[in-house]
């Protein structure tokens, strides 16, 4: 067997039935999309304009007028289009599928004859295609074109993007590669890899896969692209600051598989890891793997918030050191954690093996969750575990906002965020040709292969309300198969059983429970995972978390918000011993399980002359029932402190 063992199951075949996810669903698809689309069109007041459907407009001489926004804006629309692709997979909507028709007819007309498509260069720069690779985005808005292209054709059978795509796959197949006047280079910004690759899966084109892989493996190599790009570039970068951040910026320092720390912009650091993994599963690729493994190492043993947040500095959006995770000026961009999930995804497709799905979930309960407000229409571009709003308009801290906004300028993670959860189906399970594994617990109707036969199952599921999930398997004759069953390591405390059966959940390998039989028609599995609450400390290498505590209650990271407990959340002391009540409320954000815990509220007292530095003083303690929230749901009552990390009660 080679390297890729599993498949995700597509969405296609999964249809989502919970009505937590379905509650997001229903948001996603009544307002997000709808609202994206105006904002894509500058029809959103007070929101940053977009002028994305313009610019390609006035490429395809549709309209006249000037590029507007970065480089980059393309891909907005690709992942406007690939969202609303997605949710037409859940429910098929006429008008929608009208405006996307409309959407692909503009897009396509910006093509040129021979078959480049990117709106900045043809209306801006229509000598200089291909020049600056590492800024350029041309190759990134090229694969979000792809992506969208894939993900249209497959939820309608159109074919009119996918051709399109197709056509600018073929040309950048013509134009990269070894072989006399190809270009030697590589994108700035990963993405291109992964996109060629989902391109080749769904044409069979083996050259979409080669480009992919020629792609990787160029990356790095000396004497290096993006040196020789800058010295022949006469011209000024996008983005000032560009050469201050080293080639680590897009892990090009060094060739990939011989990188073990992820370094750099942390969205591109993701998009390629993601492209690696494609690759190494595709070509059994052993040295690439190990390189993978390593980084993996890297980002989630040293370089990861508690959230699943990733890239802790400002300064080029990156990674920073092992071990500095700064709560109140992280960067920690959604588009880094989705990236960070679809890693996870590719190295779940070559390993069973939990902590791949943990972290798919961390990231996306919390992080990716909580970049979107509750009601579909604000979304936070940088998601911090601490915020004082005063503090957020310091130029240190400007990057951090109390609140979500309608639309930034850049505009990278709302769309992302969005088709990320109408996917969550593509995460939850995946299949060979003797096995269905379980990664997240949702409440949904499968429909897979297994041996050749159909088989359904149906899971219905409280979780991640309550902890319990019961699978049922419907098919038409038994069949030896194994169901893979995720224990998560926040899980102290997990039964299964089959047909009312307790299963022995310590044969677990790598957190996955097999259970191995021959199944029938009408075959339960109930799953009880442990929702109790638990405190978390973090390694006393974090420096910044000496002291304090997290709270944890299943795939959720709660925070604390002054809206609750009162301004000044650096005087609450949490009593981390204490006993804590989770508590459903109905009418509270949407409906949340809140946390009550004992803690406390510190006064300094006998500082009577206001001094800024003093030594006559008086600790007084006042008790405080502090109200904890998901951190999802943090920002949707106004701008507020609110923190992750607690000062824990002396011991
Ligand atoms: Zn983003």
């Amino acid at each position: 067997m080679g390297y890729r063992k599993f498949s995700s199951v597509s969405i296609a075949d999964v249809r989502i039935t919970d009505p937590f996810w379905r509650k997001y669903i229903d948001v996603i698809t009544e307002s997000s999309i709808p609202y994206l689309w105006n904002a894509l069109n500058d029809n959103v007041p007070g929101a940053a304009a977009s002028h994305a459907i313009d610019n390609y407009k006035i490429a395809a001489g549709l309209c006249e007028g000037d590029y507007y926004g970065p480089v980059f804006q393309d891909s907005d629309v690709s992942k406007w289009v690939e969202g609303a692709a997605l949710s037409l997979f859940h429910d098929r909507d006429e008008r929608l599928e009208a405006l996307v028709d409309y959407t692909v007819d503009v897009i396509s007309a910006a093509q040129q004859p021979d078959g480049y498509l990117n709106s900045y260069y043809t209306i801006k720069e229509p000598g200089r295609r291909w020049t600056t690779l590492r800024e350029g985005h041309e190759l990134y808005c090229a694969g979000h074109l792809m992506e969208a292209a894939v993900a249209y054709f497959k939820a309608t059978g159109k074919r009119k993007l996918l051709d399109t795509a197709c056509r600018y796959a073929d040309l950048i197949c013509r134009t990269f590669g070894e072989g006399p006047d190809k270009i030697k280079g590589y994108a700035g910004h990963p993405e291109i890899e992964l996109a060629l690759v989902k391109l080749y899966e769904t044409t069979g084109k083996t050259q979409y896969l080669e480009t992919a892989k020629y792609f990787i493996d160029q990356r790095g190599q000396e004497p290096n692209y993006f040196d020789m790009e800058t010295s022949r570039y006469k011209g000024e970068y996008f983005n000032p600051n560009l050469l201050d951040f080293g080639l680590q910026y897009g892990q090009a320092h060094r060739p990939v598989r011989e990188q073990s720390e992820a370094v750099g912009h942390a969205v591109r650091a993701m998009y390629l890891y993601t492209g690696m993994a494609d690759i190494a599963m595709r070509y059994d690729d052993e040295e690439l793997l190990k390189a993978l493994k390593r980084i993996w190492q890297s980002v989630t043993k040293e370089k990861m918030y508690i959230t699943g947040a990733i890239g802790s500095t400002e300064f080029g959006e990156s990674f920073s050191g092992p071990y500095d995770l700064p709560n109140d000026r992280a960067y920690a961009e959604t588009c880094a954690s989705i990236g960070l999930m679809m890693f996870a995804n590719r190295m779940l497709e070559m390993e069973l093996d939990a902590q791949y799905a943990d972290v798919m979930e961390l990231a996306l309960y919390n992080v990716v969750l909580g970049s979107m407000a509750l009601d579909g229409k604000a979304f936070f571009y940088v998601n911090p575990l601490e915020v004082y709003p005063e503090k957020c308009v310091r130029r240190d801290c400007q990057h951090v906002l109390p609140e979500r906004q309608k639309w930034f300028s850049c505009s990278c993670c709302p769309p992302n965020a969005i088709r990320t959860v109408l996917s969550v189906g593509n995460y939850a399970y995946s299949v060979s040709e003797d096995a269905f594994n379980i990664h997240l617990f949702i409440g949904a109707d499968a429909s897979v292969k297994i041996k050749g036969k159909q088989v359904e199952m149906h899971a219905e599921s409280g979780y991640p309300l309550d902890g319990h999930v019961r699978y049922m398997v419907k098919l038409d004759s038994p069949i030896d198969f194994s169901i893979n069953i995720r224990i998560p390591q926040w899980s102290k405390n997990t039964k299964i059983s089959v047909n009312g059966e307790p299963c022995e959940v310590e044969k677990a390998q790598k957190g996955y429970l097999a259970i191995k039989r021959c199944f029938r028609n009408g075959d339960v599995i109930d799953a009880e995972l442990d929702m109790n609450t638990a405190v978390y400390r973090a390694s006393e290498k974090v420096r910044e978390n000496a002291g304090k505590v997290a709270v944890r209650r299943g795939p959720f990271v709660y925070c604390a918000e002054s809206t609750d407990n009162g301004e000044n959340l650096h005087l609450v002391r949490i009593d981390a011993r204490a006993q804590m009540k989770a508590e459903y409320d109905a009418a509270l954000l949407n409906g949340i399980t809140k946390i009550c815990v004992k803690g406390s509220r510190m006064k300094y007292n006998d500082n009577k002359g206001g001094m800024l530095y003093y030594t006559d003083h008086e600790i007084v303690e006042t008790p405080l029932d502090i109200v904890l929230i998901p951190y999802y749901a943090w920002a949707n009552r106004g701008s507020n402190e609110m923190r992750v990390w607690i000062e824990e009660k002396n011991r």
